[in-house]
Formats: C-alpha cells, structure tokens, sequence
C-alpha cells in the first residue's frame, strides 16, 4: 500500500514509523522546513535547546516505551513543588494537592500562605453538605463556596491559570474532565474528592524528559523512517486532498502524491481546511520565550524548577527554570542557566529582551539585565485544548491521528490506538 502521511509532529512519525513496520511505501508531507512539529529545537548560544514541548506525561507508559525502542535515554526533572508569584507576594506551593486543592488545608505550608482561619474553614469541609452540584459548575464557583476565596484565589487559579490559560472563574469542573461533577457528587465532599484523586497518582515521577531534549524523539523517529525506506518532504503544505480513481490524491508543495491512505496528522484547525466536516475553530496562539543566561545569582535555583505567575503579575504566565529543573541540561549548559517563559501572543513584550528579562526578574526574585543575558528566542505555537473528534476514519482510506484526531500530549498520542488496526 501507498501511505501519505500529512504533518511531521511526533503524531505524523509515529505513524508513518508503524505503517512503513506493516510494509507500506510512505511518504511524509511537511508544511515547514523542519520536522517535529511542536517537539523541534532551537539554536541558542551555541546550546541545542527544546522549543516547544519538553517532556511527556508517563501515565501512559507509551512514550517511555517508544523512546526506549529508539534507543533514547529518559529521566525526571528535579522534583520541587512550583512557586507562584502573586501581588506583593511569592510562595511555594503545598506539596500535597490535586489541581491546586490542598488536600490537607491545616498543613504548616497551607497555613503560610491562605491563614489559619481560612485553614480551618477550609478543613471543615467534609462536614457541610454538597448541596446541589450542578453540571456546569466552574471551578471558581465550587473552590470558593467549599472552601473559601483564600484557596480560590492563592493556589487553586494559579495552578489551574497555567494548565488551561483560563481563570477558573471561567472554567467549569466538567472542563477538566467530564466525569468530575458526578464523581463529586458522589464522593460527597470536593476535600474528600481531591484526596482520591491524589491517592491515584502513581508514584515517582508524573513527567519524564529526553536526555539531551524532547526534539530528539521526533528526531530519532525521523532517522528510522528514513532509514527504514520511507521519505520526508519539507515544505510541502498539503493544500488540497481528493479522492479520484480510487487513490487519494493530494497537492502539496506545487506537486501532487498519490496514496492508497492519507493520514491527517496536522493540528485540527489545518486538517478542518483539508477535510469539510472536522471541527473548525480559530487556535489559540501562544509564545515561548527561551533565555540563556549569564547568572550566577540563580546558580541556588532559587524559584526551583518552576514559577506560576498569578494573572495580570507579568507578561508571562509561567517559567520554567530549565536547568534546574533538567540535570542533564545542567550538565550541558556549564554554568549558564536556561529560562523558558510561556505567554499569551498578545501579551508578547514588544521589545522582547527587555520586556523577557523583567518579567524573568520578578518571577525569580532575581535583578536581571541585559548584562546578564547571552541569547533569546520566541517560537509562536499553536495551543489547543482536547477537542472530541468523532470519527478518525471519516472516508475509507483517510485517518485522523495526533491533533487531527483532537489529542493533546505526547502521552496520548503515543498510546492512542492506530485507527488502520
Ligand atoms: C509550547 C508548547 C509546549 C508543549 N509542551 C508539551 C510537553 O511538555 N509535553 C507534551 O506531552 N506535550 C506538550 N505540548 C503539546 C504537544 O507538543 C502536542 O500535543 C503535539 O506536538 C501534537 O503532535 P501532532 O503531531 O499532532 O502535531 P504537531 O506537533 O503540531 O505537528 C503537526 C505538523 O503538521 C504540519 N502541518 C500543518 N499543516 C500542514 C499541511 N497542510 N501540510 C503539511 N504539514 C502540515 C506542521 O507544520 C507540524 O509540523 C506542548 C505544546 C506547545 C505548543
């Protein structure tokens, strides 16, 4: 079979990895100059650093697996509860919690931070009465009528703010997973529930990284899809897929690929031009910013691995200490440190180097200057949250896999079944 498979993230290479396994004759299709999609690099004071995603949640065990077939070597970041930097204030967060929600509220930590009496009504939880709990409920409604504006506001929002970009106020439990209202509702208590929920984590690491970065999967994925036969074309944006004299037929780049399947491996919104029917919405855009620094001041980490900026702070709405928080970048870096900032497009400081290193300043306590600065970067992605897709084989022949099949994660798109099986 002829196999054409539209987008190289890691979604596309995987793909293209297994069907060329089953014998197929593949071709990729890539839309920029480089492979990756969202798991590449970037070049910075003479350092090979990620640029997008850099790290994959092990729940799935599916990640880990695959790189071990390519021969990759992974470990864990140092383990330190994120920071959050607030009006006038920063602070650790309590390390134990499930989105946020202390699980023990009268803890020295939780204390320090919301007060003893806000600890106390909070602690009280599991003795009121749920009440009503409807199905749209947000977050914000539901932390701050159990368990006070304090917990809403100080720990709850920020670690949300910077997994779904949304004020909880604006985001609804169902959001987060649609089971959660009723699973609520029957545990009967939102403590008693996040206390469950903290006890499923498994224990050790929820993220693992690539030694030497996440770009080297997409990378390694590419080496053996070439070296198995199959080819790669950058710059060749597929503009338009059809079926004709039963093939599929897709222009791309000024030139036309012939397959028996098509696999649509591209963020939703670029498969939606291709394929009428898929949900179609404008992505969010989001920028990160790399620093590579000159700093001894942050030789003792002093924010840890990671800094949560609670809305309207800075610019920036997190930051990654990534040599802090990668040992093996630590190695690599020889003395310089490494500082990602994620941010909004429209939050973006014009004057980047400036507007990066005051937002870093007051993130990590530290007085940055251009001084200290060795290299910047920003790389503009796309971001897009889960979206259901319901078929990932619309038409015979053609599948939806990665961001096309509306996933979100290395994790799940590793361990998401080939819709061709
Ligand atoms: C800043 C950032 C950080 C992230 N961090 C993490 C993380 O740490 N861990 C994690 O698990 N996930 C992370 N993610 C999410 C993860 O990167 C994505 O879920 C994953 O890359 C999606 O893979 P994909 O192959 O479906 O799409 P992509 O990686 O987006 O790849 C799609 C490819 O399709 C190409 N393309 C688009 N249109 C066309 C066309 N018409 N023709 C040909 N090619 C086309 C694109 O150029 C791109 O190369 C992060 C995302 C962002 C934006």
């Amino acid at each position: 079979m002829r196999s054409v498979v539209i987008g190289s993230g890691p979604a596309g290479l995987i793909a293209a990895r297994d069907l060329l396994a089953r014998g197929d004759a593949v071709t990729v299709l890539e839309a920029t100059d480089t492979v990756g999609g969202r798991v590449t690099s970037l070049e910075l004071d003479g350092l090979t650093l990620d640029a997008g995603a850099e790290s994959f949640a092990t729940r799935s065990g599916a990640v880990a697996t695959l790189c071990a077939d390519l021969g990759l070597s992974v470990g864990p970041p140092a383990a330190t509860p994120a920071w959050v930097v607030g009006p006038g204030r920063a602070y650790q967060l309590p390390a134990t919690g499930w989105l946020g929600i202390p699980t023990r509220p009268l803890d020295k930590d939780v204390r320090k931070i919301i007060g003893s009496s806000a600890a106390v009504h909070a602690s009280l939880e599991p003795h009121r009465p749920l009440g009503e709990i409807p199905d749209d409920i947000t977050v914000g409604a539901l932390v701050r009528a159990r368990l006070g504006d304090e917990i809403a506001e100080s720990l709850v929002a920020p670690v949300l703010q910077g997994v779904y970009s949304r004020h909880i106020d604006a985001l609804q439990l169902a959001d987060i997973s649609p089971t959660l209202p009723a699973e609520l509702r029957e545990a009967g208590s939102l403590l008693k529930l996040a206390e469950v929920k903290r006890a499923l984590s498994p224990a050790g690491s929820a993220v693992l990284g690539v030694e030497g970065g996440m770009w080297r999967l997409t990378s390694a994925l590419a080496e053996a899809i070439r070296d198995g036969g199959g080819s790669i074309v950058t710059q060749a944006a597929a503009d338009k897929l059809s079926y004709e004299d039963g093939a599929w037929r897709v222009d791309a780049g000024g030139g036309r690929v012939v397959g028996d399947r098509v696999v649509l491996a591209t963020p939703l919104p670029d498969a939606s031009l291709l394929v009428p029917g898929l949900p179609a919405f404008e992505p969010r855009k989001v920028a990160v910013v790399t620093l590579v620094l000159n700093a001894p001041e942050l030789d003792g980490a002093p924010r840890g691995t990671g800094v949560l900026a609670v809305d309207g702070v800075t610019g920036a709405k997190a930051l990654t200490h990534s040599t802090a928080k990668w040992p093996w970048l630590a190695r690599m870096a020889k003395g310089r440190h490494v500082v990602r900032m994620s941010y909004a497009l429209e939050n973006l400081p014009a004057d980047l180097d400036a507007g990066a290193l005051a937002d870093a300043s007051r993130l990590l306590g530290v007085e940055l200057s251009a001084a200290n600065l060795r290299g910047s970067a920003a790389r503009i992605w796309t971001d897009a949250a889960p979206v259901a897709v319901e078929d990932v084989n619309p038409q015979p022949g053609l599948y939806l896999v990665g961001s096309a099949a509306g996933l979100t994660g290395l994790a799940n798109i590793a361990a998401a079944p080939a819709p061709w099986d």
